[in-house]
């Protein structure tokens, strides 16, 4: 009997990635639904600090409550909708009128409260959730934390302005993180509003709207004027019907950090969205490396509640500290095992800061050892150039690069420095940027080095050209 490397990094409370990671450094090259034998499996336990206990000679039993769903356990979810565009096309105002179209927002005792999401309850009863922080960098900060949270990208244009920079960024991240969008097309009340010049201006962004033949939903509305919303929340729940959003309500709950904050009266408080399984009052919960009984449990209208299913935002009182947004938490069984796991988190944190400076490399060298084991297929590159017409040859020579066994995506191609929002793209999507007479930041020259991502500096077209053909062939050695 076997175990897949997803199964394994749910018992363990750890992600499939770094269960890969964790193999790739004994030498074995996996996938995440790959299987794993016992053997296998146990060295990988140790190796996150767990103690396996096999209950048969085939089985791997961590002690951890997680288990796999199968189909049959699997109930629809309410979406989880992220809106993003550029500044001033109305991101807060749409945030605030979705909120207001909430029928249970009436309810006794509902003041609305900030917790960094919020579930709508419509007329007929369904349920949509939004992340309430806009915008792109909160959705990739997340994302390069490994978690991704959100299940469609609402992209808010608009009808006056057109696509600008920032509706681009959106547009990137977005598809960078497979995450379907639909088309908010805004301030439709405005005198010159043109729709249709919005659309014509996404073709040429890959973004193809239904009228014009393509599968991107967009719906005309007015944030101010409260115009169009219906037609929005009714293409949000489509989008949620095709992709067929299911979880397990009835198991241990999982999800992930939306934010913290330390409050002078309540101490550490903590937003969590629950994605697999139900969070009760007086659970233990693991977050990062806090952890903590839940003492309190309230929604984003201050009530207190006493469990919360998938899809749902709760803030909690009870942890330890604050953990980071984009951290998972996971409810375990005892107060022993918490302290347990959040130790041995910790002198992990502490060996990767000392290993950081010397394991900077560390994304190349991986990708590399993928693409020569014929597991990884692709190759992703961010390019930063300083002016127009040399991202977009570079972009051009680079995707001509691509050949039958391996791919190559370019997830952006811009002018400018390089900035920390490129470093934790790349870190999300495992990409290498390439700058082109720029330099980075000083801060994001920090981040990178932290978060292992390469950037690799050229001022000739065809030098770029080789450095990326011999990473396309799996050949290139890593840049001291
Ligand atoms: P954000 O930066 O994307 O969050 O944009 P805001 O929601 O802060 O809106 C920017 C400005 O546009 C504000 O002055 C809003 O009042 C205005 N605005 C937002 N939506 C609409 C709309 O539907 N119609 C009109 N006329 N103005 C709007």
């Amino acid at each position: 009997d076997q175990i897949t490397v997803q199964e394994l990094a749910n018992r363990m409370a750890a992600r499939a990635g770094e269960v890969i990671k964790a193999l790739m450094k004994m030498g074995v090259m996996a996938t995440i639904t790959q299987s794993l034998d016992a053997d296998t499996a146990e060295l990988v336990v140790q190796e996150f600090g767990h103690r396996a206990r096999r209950v048969s000679e085939s089985d791997v039993e961590m002690g951890l409550e997680g288990h796999a769903d199968v189909d049959t356990d699997l109930l629809p979810r309410p979406p989880v909708v992220t809106i993003m565009g550029h500044v001033d096309h109305g991101k807060t105002s749409l945030l605030d009128a979705l909120r207001a179209t909430d029928v249970a927002a009436g309810e006794a005792g509902g003041i609305t409260q900030h917790i960094g999401a919020y579930q709508v309850t419509l007329p007929n009863g369904q349920k949509v959730t939004f992340i309430d922080t806009p915008g792109h960098e909160a959705f990739t900060a997340m994302r390069a934390r490994g978690a991704s949270v959100t299940d469609i990208v609402i992209l808010v244009v608009a009808a006056d302005d057109g696509v600008m920079p920032q509706t681009i960024e959106a547009i990137r991240h977005a598809k960078a993180a497979n995450v379907p969008i639909i088309v908010a097309i805004n301030k439709m009340d405005k005198p010159d509003a043109n729709p249709d010049r919005v659309r014509q201006e996404l073709l040429s962004h890959e973004i193809v709207v239904e009228d014009m033949g393509g599968e991107t939903q967009d719906v005309p509305v007015s944030a101010l004027k409260k115009q169009g919303l219906d037609n929005l929340v009714e293409a949000i729940l489509l989008q949620a019907e095709i992709l067929d959003l299911k979880a397990n309500p009835n198991r241990t709950a999982e999800g992930t950090v939306i934010e913290s904050r330390l409050d002078r009266g309540r101490g550490p408080v903590g937003t969590m969205l629950v994605q697999r399984g139900t969070l009760h009052q007086g659970d233990i919960i693991v977050a990062g490396s806090e952890w903590g009984k839940v003492r309190a449990m309230l929604d984003d209208k201050g009530r207190q509640m006493n469990d919360a299913g998938p899809s749902m935002p709760v803030e909690i009182l009870g942890l330890s500290g604050a953990p980071s947004a984009g951290e998972p938490f996971v409810v375990v069984d005892s107060e022993g095992r918490a302290r347990e796991i959040t130790e041995f988190r910790e002198r992990r944190q502490r060996e990767k800061l000392a290993g950081a400076a010397v394991g900077a490399r560390g994304t190349l060298d991986q990708m590399l050892a993928r693409i020569q084991a014929g597991e990884q297929k692709e190759v992703a590159v961010l390019i930063k150039a300083d002016v127009q017409g040399s991202a977009e040859a570079l972009q051009v020579t680079v995707l001509k690069l691509a050949h039958e066994e391996v791919k190559v995506r370019v997830l952006l191609a811009a002018v400018g420095q390089i900035t920390e929002s490129d470093i934790q793209l790349a870190k999300a999507s495992d990409a290498v940027i390439i700058g082109f007479n720029v330099r980075a930041t000083t801060q994001a020259r920090e981040l990178a080095q932290r978060e292992g991502v390469d950037i690799r500096y050229f001022s000739i077209i065809y030098e770029v050209a080789d450095d990326v053909e011999k990473l396309v062939k799996g050949k290139v050695a890593p840049k001291a």
